[in-house]
């Protein structure tokens, strides 16, 4: 019988290998770069070209290669890593399948340049489709420069199946992020198309999250310190004040590599129990240092999952340390920060100070008198107009006013937001609010500072204030958007927003589309951008937040189509930016929501399809009383 069982060859080998280790531009970079951290360098950086699709390149100033380990390092197996099996239960370096220089030199066209420091002229080798096209001396710095163009070139399927740079791109930023939050000892750099992205200067762990995230995290961390026999763990909780509605920043490296476990994040979570809303989600970054030999990290091809000896202790002790750390991060202030020791405030300063709810009553106001509404001091304190007003806009409300305040919005001659010109006849249509200015000496009422109750003329409606006020600035967004003017707000002091640089790439991608609802962002800093407009009806207090939403909203919203982009940041900046539930309002206020909401389309949803509307006619309301 013939023989029909054959070897692989190499190069068929390599290529099938090539699926499990790479699986996009980012899983290439993860391995470049743990092999320049495991080859000792102290300086490494990331060149990346369209997401990383035309070219990777990698340049560390690690130990470098001779000439016999340059041309070794593709073949297969080939690591100066292990040597005996044992080494396997005992390993302190990144790497050590020796597949992944085979594996990338198989499906790419990589140019390599090294040299060790005793040598005078170093090594290029240019290898293509696993084939070595030339070997050659160079003259190269110390260290490593490696070279991947064209990832998949020979292997249309897969080339075929990368997506687009911006999902690339944040597929690389997200193995970056693990890289050197594992690595604060190193200084990385980042380069995309040219723009440099990243500049990490060696630095400390708490340094080295707010060089990465914005200096904004600095206030935002918890020291976490532990050390038993088991497990030894350090590093950083996100207060719970700070947590993300998606899913932000976590981190978990063992034995400083990153790690998934979502048994571990069960751990805190658990622990953070009753701190955090239950649509929200902590952010950490931790180390956790157990004996090498306790663990095994094999048994995931990209090894971010591993298996521990002792599991349930190492939940428990986690679970009881975070516990620890959030009892006492309120009276201990970190010293770990060598610079800005004083942004390490205790979010109570931080936030607003605390104070007894006080009764607000006007011993004048009498719901029967039909006369003009005078201004309420007391009232309006708090209110949402004069959240305007601070933020330079004084907000009249009459319609004799408008002149006035159209000269401090601009596009206003394009898209009117004035009391709707619709109003009157929408309102009769769907019977709304009772027309005109009587409207606005009608009784209305505020229940558990949620709904408001106004009269119709055949019965009543109550409004939800928050899903109402989602639905009249998501209207005006879209609005905005279809007529591409926005409604923008010149502020009169333009107001700096920080971001992590990572978000300030996010941001400069997704410029023009949160220009079109109105916003007038000029690039500012290294870290932040400079706000010079703003939507219509946006308090700037909270500026940081809303753009910081926004980003968040962005980074899990997938669709590419930027109608449909846009339309999705529009809902997710009338959430962030509405009157919520819980907030007191004025009459005036009240009047003005309901007029608005009834200026609307679709009056009756929130933007996410949630009643906003209930109305009761006096009909039902008889037929209740009937029994
Ligand atoms: P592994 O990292 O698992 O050993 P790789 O295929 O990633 O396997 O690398 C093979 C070998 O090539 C490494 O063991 C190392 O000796 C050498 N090498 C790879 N990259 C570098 C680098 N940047 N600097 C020095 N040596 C390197
Ligand atoms: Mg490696």
């Amino acid at each position: 019988m013939a023989n029909l069982i054959e070897l692989l060859p190499d190069k068929v080998a390599n290529q099938i290998a090539a699926g499990e280790v790479v699986q996009r531009p980012a899983s290439a970079i993860k391995e470049l770069m743990e092999n320049a951290i495991d080859a000792g360098a102290t300086d490494v950086s990331l060149i990346v070209r369209d997401g990383g699709k035309t070219l990777i390149q990698i340049i560390d100033n690690g130990c470098g290669m001779g000439e016999t380990d340059a041309r070794l390092c593709f073949s297969r197996h080939a690591t100066s890593k292990i040597k005996q099996a044992k080494d396997l239960f005992d390993l302190h370096t990144m790497g050590f399948r020796g597949e992944a220089l085979a594996s990338i030199a198989a499906i790419a066209q990589v140019t390599l340049k090294t040299r060790t420091e005793d040598q005078d002229i170093g090594t290029q080798i240019i290898i293509e489709g696993g084939e070595v096209k030339s070997q050659e001396a160079c003259a190269t710095a110390k260290g490593t420069s490696i070279e991947v163009k064209n990832l998949f070139y020979n292997v249309p399927a897969r080339r075929n199946f990368l997506k687009s740079v911006k999902a690339e791109m944040r597929y690389i930023l997200e193995e970056f992020q693990r890289i050197v939050l594992s690595h604060p000892e190193i200084s990385f750099s980042m380069f995309h198309n040219d723009n440099e992205t990243h500049r990490l200067p060696k630095s400390t762990f708490r340094q080295r999250i707010v060089n990465l995230f914005g200096t904004r995290y600095n206030q935002r961390l918890a020291p976490v310190d532990e050390e038993t026999d088991i497990v030894k763990i350090s590093g950083f909780l996100g207060k719970p004040e700070f947590a993300k509605k998606t899913r932000g920043e976590q981190f978990f490296f063992v034995n400083n590599r990153f790690i998934k476990s979502s048994y571990l994040h069960h751990a805190i979570n658990n622990a953070m129990e009753g701190m955090l809303q239950s649509e929200l989600h902590p952010s950490y970054f931790l180390f956790l240092d157990v004996a090498p030999d306790s663990i095994d990290v094999n048994i995931h091809p990209t090894k971010t999952e591993i298996k521990f000896e002792d599991e349930k202790s190492i939940y428990a002790i986690l679970r009881s340390t975070i516990r620890r750390s959030l009892g006492q991060y309120n009276i201990a202030p970190s010293l770990d920060f060598e610079i800005n020791h004083d942004y390490d405030v205790s979010p109570m300063v931080d936030n607003k100070e605390i104070r007894q709810p006080v009764i607000h009553v006007d011993p004048n106001y009498n719901p029967f008198d039909t006369s003009e509404p005078k201004e309420n001091k007391t009232r309006s304190d708090q209110s949402f107009s004069s959240q305007l007003r601070s933020a330079g806009v004084d907000r009249p409300n009459s319609q004799n006013n408008h002149e006035h305040w159209e000269s401090i919005y601009k596009g206003t001659e394009e898209v009117s937001f004035a009391p709707n010109e619709n109003y009157a006849t929408q309102t009769k249509l769907e019977e709304g609010p009772d027309n005109g200015n009587e409207n606005h000496h009608k009784p209305i009422y505020q229940m558990h500072n949620k709904y408001i109750m106004s009269h119709l003329k055949s019965g009543f409606l109550i409004v939800d204030q928050q899903r109402a006020h989602e639905r009249i600035l998501f209207e005006k967004f879209l609005l905005s958007i279809k007529n591409d003017k926005a409604l923008s707000q010149q502020l009169l002091f333009p107001q700096t927003v920080l971001l992590s640089p990572s978000d300030l790439a996010l941001l400069k991608e997704l410029q023009e589309d949160i220009e079109a609802l109105g916003f007038d962002i000029s690039e500012f800093g290294e870290n932040s951008i400079e706000v010079h407009g703003i939507p219509y009806d946006t308090p700037t207090g909270e500026l940081q937040q809303i753009m910081e939403d926004l980003l968040e909203q962005y980074k899990h919203h997938t669709s590419e189509a930027k109608l449909d982009r846009r339309e999705q940041i529009a809902k997710s900046m009338a959430k962030s930016l509405s009157i919520k539930t819980g907030k007191n309002l004025s009459d005036q206020e009240m009047h003005k929501l309901i007029d608005e909401l009834f200026a609307c389309e679709q009056p009756n949803i929130s933007p996410n399809g949630k009643t906003a509307v209930i109305t009761l006619s006096l009909e039902e309301l008889s037929k209740r009383f009937e029994l």
